[in-house]
Order: C-alpha cells, then structure tokens, then sequence
C-alpha cells in the first residue's frame, strides 16, 4: 500500500486484451491501495519521434544537431518540451514502471519505443560514469507484460523469448539502473480459446496480488543467453 505505479501503455483498441490487461492490473493494483498512473500513449497521441521540438528555446549548437546533446544540456536548462517533462515527473515518482505492450517484430511499437528515446534522458535516466547499477533510476521496478502472436510452443521451438528481452530489459532499464522483475507473457490471445483468454487474465491477477513480494532477476548475460 502507498506504492506508485506508472503503466505505460501501448494499444490503441480498448476492448484489445492488451487493453484487459491493463484495466486488471490498473483495479487490482488500486485496490491493494496502490497509487496507479497510466500514459496510454496511443490516446495521448504520444510524439515518437525523436526531434528538435523537444527542445524549448535556444539551442546549444544550432550550426550541427546532436539530440543526445541538445537534449542533455535542454534537461539541465530546464528547457525540454513540456510532454517529457511530464512523463519524467511521472517516472520519478514511480516505485514501480509496468510495460504493457503488444509485441511487435520481437520488440516493442514504435510509440512505447519513442517514449524510451524521448523520455529517458541523458542527465536524467543516466549520465556518462552513471549507468547500470549506478544508473539514476535507483530504487525503482520494472516489468514487461506483452503478448505475442505466436504461441508458447512456437516460442520454445524456434528460440528462447529471452533473447528479446535483452535490449527491452538490459539494454534500457537495467542501463538506467531500473531494478527488473519477471516479465509477464501472454501467449498468442487471439488464437487460443475464450477459456483459455479468461485463465491467462486470472493468472495476471493472482500475480499482482504477490508482485511486491518478488525478487527482481539477476538481470546479467546469464538469465538471458545461459
Ligand atoms: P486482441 O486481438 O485484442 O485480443 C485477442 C482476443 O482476446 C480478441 O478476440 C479479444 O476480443 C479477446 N479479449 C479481449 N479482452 C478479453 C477478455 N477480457 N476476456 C476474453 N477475451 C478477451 N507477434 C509475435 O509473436 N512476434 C512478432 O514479432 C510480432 N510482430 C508484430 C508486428 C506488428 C506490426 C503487428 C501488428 C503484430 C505483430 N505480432 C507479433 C502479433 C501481435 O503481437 C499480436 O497480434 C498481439 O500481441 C495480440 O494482442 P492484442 O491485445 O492485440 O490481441
Ligand atoms: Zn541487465
């Protein structure tokens, strides 16, 4: 109780079970008295696109764009477009960030993958000597919760579905020091039956119901590529 969660949601049908996902995990977390954020980035019409607009006013260097810099020095001036400095105050109060996303070509949509670039900026996510474990995230979870397409039985045939979550987990959480909890699968909804749909939605649930009980995972080579 008391904790807070951001869900950064990527879909744009409601009635989608990606959009049950989060109507589940928005209820049960809310009822343990959890304080529930969701940027639903498809209603908010979230810009993906990583562009100069992003950056208030003067830049640093006009004559050659560089978004890492422009970006870096704008976040210290203070000066980022007022839709990154929303969604930073979001994730800086968040004990908890939870990914729900459909997968796309093994990764994330564009737009949830626009908010990774956009949002988790040089001087604020990390800095040069500050990444990993000493990332500037500190003391916060994440979990990515998708769905695929294809089923379990396909997944464990042509290769192991962690191979994907290295950049997704790895690559941008851990590297900005974001603890990393089990990610949560769902396998193929739309081509399993109504019965099955309804269990995976339950088992969603009754791990919420645990979630603050979990161990992150010992996000290193290993876990994925063992
Ligand atoms: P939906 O179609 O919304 O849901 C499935 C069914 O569940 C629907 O009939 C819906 O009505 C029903 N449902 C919703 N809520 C409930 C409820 N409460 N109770 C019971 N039933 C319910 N897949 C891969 O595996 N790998 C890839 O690399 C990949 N790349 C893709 C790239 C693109 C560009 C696209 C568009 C798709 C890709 N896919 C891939 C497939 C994609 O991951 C799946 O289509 C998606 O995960 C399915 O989730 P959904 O929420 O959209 O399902
Ligand atoms: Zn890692």
């Amino acid at each position: 109780p008391g904790k807070k969660v951001l869900i950064v949601y990527a879909h744009q049908e409601p009635k989608s079970f990606n959009g049950s996902l989060l109507k589940i995990a928005v209820e049960e977390l809310t009822k343990q008295g959890c304080s529930v954020t969701v940027s639903d980035l498809y209603a908010m019409q979230f810009e993906p696109r990583a562009t100069r607009n992003d950056i208030v006013g003067h830049l640093h260097n006009s004559k050659e764009f560089n978004y890492n810099m422009e970006t870096w020095e704008a976040y210290k001036r203070g000066d980022l477009s007022q839709d990154l400095v929303e969604e930073q105050k979001k994730v800086q109060e968040a004990d908890l960030l939870i990914f729900q996303f459909p997968l796309f070509w093994f990764s994330m949509p564009a737009i949830l993958k626009g908010w990774m670039d956009r949002v988790l900026v040089q001087g604020f996510a990390y800095d040069l000597s500050k990444s990993y474990d000493c990332g500037l995230l500190q003391n916060k979870l994440s979990l990515f919760s998708f769905t695929t397409g294809g089923t379990k039985e396909k997944y464990a045939k042509r290769g192991d579905v962690r191979y994907l979550l290295w950049p997704m987990q790895h690559g941008i959480m851990h590297f900005c020091g974001v603890k990393v909890l089990e990610p949560h699968i769902c396998y193929a909804p739309e081509h399993v039956s109504e019965e099955k749909r309804k269990e995976m939605l339950t088992a969603w649930t009754q791990r919420l119901k645990t979630l603050w009980k979990e161990e992150p995972i010992n996000c290193s080579p290993e876990w994925y590529f063992k």
